[in-house]
């Protein structure tokens, strides 16, 4: 009976999902990936590529993130949907992670942020600060610092008590890029040791 009443629910589930999204433990979105082709087919007028500069682009660094995260978080046997900036499903999941690196004009007047609805906790926004903080030797410039960061259209793409967005320092400062350039891997780990200590 038990069996047969965990077999209902999970088609209950199945019937309520629409085609294609995914029920996870975790969704690890890298900002800007797939664009610019992937706006038009999913009617995205702001097409935001991401900001660049001579150290790299940020639409090139945020998929090698998301890609280590990824990996980490499914050899602790955690189910992810890993997606792209544009993309039709609509997911359930525990945890969301938008990842992105800033850009400023003046150069260096950014840093790290975070940005996340007014439906995540505040305790694991402060929580990932704090892990951060401890490892980034720039500056954290504040929390949903801008109307992108706040509004952000990722958070309305997945069902997750918890959703943050990342930035991870700013790609236009020359000081800041160069020391996360050869590190995205180890943003992504870091980052997936963060969940996996938030899940349990
Ligand atoms: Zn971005």
């Amino acid at each position: 009976m038990k069996r047969f009443l965990a077999a209902v629910a999970a088609a209950l589930l199945a019937a309520a999902t629409p085609a294609g999204a995914e029920v996870v433990d975790v969704v690890v979105q890298a900002g800007h990936e797939g664009r610019p082709a992937s706006c038009a087919p999913n009617h995205v007028r702001a097409c935001n590529i991401g900001a660049s500069s001579a150290a790299g682009r940020e639409i090139l660094w945020t998929p090698i993130v998301a890609d280590a995260m990824t990996a980490r978080l499914r050899a602790a046997g955690l189910r992810v949907a890993r997606r792209p900036a544009d993309y039709p499903e609509h997911d359930t999941a525990r945890i969301a992670i938008f990842i992105h690196f800033d850009g400023s004009e003046p150069a260096c007047a950014s840093g790290s942020s975070a940005g996340f609805p007014p439906s995540t906790s505040h305790a694991f926004v402060a929580a990932w600060e704090r892990a951060y903080r401890a490892r980034f030797p720039y500056r954290f410039v504040g929390e949903n610092i801008s109307s992108n960061e706040e509004h952000y259209y990722g958070f309305h793409k997945v069902d997750a008590p918890q959703k943050m967005l990342i930035e991870y320092g700013e790609i236009t400062c020359p000081a800041q890029a160069a020391w996360l350039a050869p590190r995205l891997r180890e943003l992504g780990n870091l980052t997936a040791q963060f969940v996996i200590g938030q899940l349990h």
